[in-house]
This record gives structure tokens, sequence and C-alpha cells, in this order.
């Protein structure tokens, strides 16, 4: 899947995203939250990256940030070999509103994304009547089209997201990120409110509909098992900071930072229910104050002198330096 003999679709490098708690009688200064912290990576064409790590490790804050929903403080985001964040970048309205219809957002919860005054036809084609690409009066084609892509029932478009099942929200939902033809679709959480079976049946139209049309994703989840599912390659997050990624087998079957470990191991093995907790000592840090050096050491069975002082460079591994990690083992 991956192509590295073109541009990447999305280049994100050292991007970061503070925010500032307010003064108060506690706090002498304005020390900033470090949600995201000098994050680098890239999604090629039709490709599948995987952003995985504990809630509240700032991975929505950076899918929120690549939408344009947060404005961050350093680094750069390239789309399409087009900058649209970072220093100097001065979007104008249209193409603003261009990048909308071609980068797509599916949340977590698939009832609370849809209006449940709207039904599905105004739903799935409210886009593309904003956008001009269809005449009201083909508003219903355009829907039992769209509502085919997804696998539901082409006849229900004048029903109400209530009337659907979990499953099927989502559908309705993934019917409208893709009914402005888009080149990324952010996936936050978007199966993790979804039963197992159901979870799978989405994932796999996921996987269908990248095919189908080219589409490029970056799953975002907590869950490593459901990411290994579907990601080419996936990126591990701690604290606002990648501190591995690499190709989807790579990081799976021969991690190599302890925390990606920690997190494979919590991943659920039949028969062994033992396995389900996760095997760390100790909270995630607030990210309003880092611990110094590298920020997983207060829970880190490997922690070394110089981990509590230093944080450590990103170092490449495999045959093309695919690999990345960040830890002073290597
Ligand atoms: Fe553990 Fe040190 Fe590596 Fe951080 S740098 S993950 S503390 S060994």
């Amino acid at each position: 899947m991956e192509n590295t003999s073109i541009a990447p679709l999305l280049d994100v490098r050292n991007l970061a995203t503070w925010f500032y708690m307010p003064k108060n009688l506690f706090s002498r200064k304005n020390d900033p939250i470090r949600a995201v912290d000098r994050v680098s990576f890239f999604i090629n064409q039709k490709e599948t990256l995987g952003l995985v790590g504990e809630s509240g490790c700032g991975k929505t804050t950076l899918g929120r940030t690549i939408l344009g929903l947060e404005t961050p403080v350093d680094g750069e985001i390239i789309f399409s070999g087009k900058k649209i964040a970072g220093a100097g970048t001065a979007l104008k309205a249209k193409d603003e509103k261009n990048l909308r219809k071609r980068m797509q957002v599916v949340f977590q919860d698939p009832l609370s994304s849809l209006n449940p005054r709207m039904n599905v036809m105004d739903i799935v084609t409210e886009g593309l009547l904003e956008f001009k690409m269809i005449k009201k009066k083909e508003r219903a084609d355009a829907a039992r089209r769209l509502m085919g892509v997804v696998g539901l029932d082409k006849d229900a478009i004048y029903r109400f997201p209530h009337e659907f099942s979990g499953g099927q929200r989502q559908r309705i939902n993934v019917a409208r990120a893709i009914s402005l033809n888009p080149k990324l679709i952010i996936c936050d959480e978007a199966v993790s409110a979804l039963d197992v079976s159901v979870q799978a049946q989405v994932i796999n139209l996921f996987s269908d509909l990248r095919e189908k049309y080219g589409l490029s994703y970056l799953f975002i989840s907590h869950d490593l098992s459901v990411v290994s599912n579907i990601a080419d390659r996936i990126a591990v997050m701690y604290l606002g900071r990648i501190v591995e990624q690499g190709r989807c087998e790579d990081v799976i079957f021969s991690p190599m930072h302890p925390y990606t470990r920690a997190l494979i191991d919590a991943v659920p093995v039949a028969g062994k229910e033992k396995q389900q907790k996760m095997p760390l000592s100790g909270d995630v840090p607030s990210p309003l104050s880092p611990p110094p050096g590298c920020t997983f050491h207060p829970r880190c069975p490997k922690a070394m002198d110089v981990c509590r002082k230093t944080f450590p460079d990103v170092v490449s591994s495999g045959v093309i330096g695919e690999h990345r990690v960040a830890c002073h083992l290597y």
C-alpha cells in the first residue's frame, strides 16, 4: 500500500498545539498544556495511518489541528502539496472551503454526530447541496446511491437517526463523510462505541471504501487491536508526542518502545483474561506539568538515569529506516 515515489497526501512536521490555562491563585505563571508537541508523520495516498495511545495523550487534539479546528503554535501541515497550517499560512476563504471538502471526519458517537431533526436524505446530501454538486431535485437519488455504497437500505432515506442501530448510524456518518469525494478521512475513535461484531463490519466498510475511492485515513483509537486490523502503518502517541511509528507488522511484532510493548501486552487474548490489564505502574502524568526527560520514565520498567534528564531523539531502524522510536534504549 505504501508508495514512497510520490509526495505524501498529508505531511505533518514538528507540529505543536498548546493550550493555556487562565492564571489563578495557585498558578504563578501561565504554563502551557502541551497537548501536541513536536509531532511529525506523513500519510501516503490510499494509506491508513493508525494513531494509538491512552485517553488524553493528544490524539484528538492532533486530529482537530489537522482539520483546522485548533491552531498550532509551531510546525506545519502540508496537504496535497499545499501548506494549510503553520507560520505564514493564511488560507483564503475559498481554499478553506475546498479543504473542508477534501478532508472529512467521522467521530466516535454516531448519534450525537447526527442532527435528530433531519432525515437521512437531508443529512447525507447537505454537503452536496452546499458545494452545489447536485440540484435540490437530485437529493433523493444521491441519498439512495450513498446509502447503497455504505450498505444501508436505499429506501430508508426518509427515516430519522433514532430509527437506526448504532452501527447503521455510523454508516450514515460514513455516507456523509464520503459524499464530497474527500481524499482524507479522519476517523476519531470511529468504532469505539460499537459492539465488537459491529466494529468488524464498519472496519471492513472503511477498507472497502479505501479501495473503491482511493481514500486515505488517519485512524485514531485507544485500541491497538482495532487499529492493527486496518492500518498500514501505526504511530504510538504518549503525552503529546509520537514515541514510535512504523509499518503495522513491525510495530506489532517487533515493538521497540516500552510503552508500545505495554499496549500490546494489554490487548486481550482469548483464555488469558489477566492479560487485559495494562502492565504499567503509575498514572499518566498531567500534560500541564510533564516529567522532565522522557515523559514515560515514571512508568517505564527500563528507565535509566539519562531518561530522567533528557528527552530521547528519534532514531530509525528497519531496512529503509521506516521504523522510528524515541527511546534511550536505542
Ligand atoms: Fe523508558 Fe528511558 Fe526509553 Fe523513556 S527513554 S521509554 S524511560 S527506556
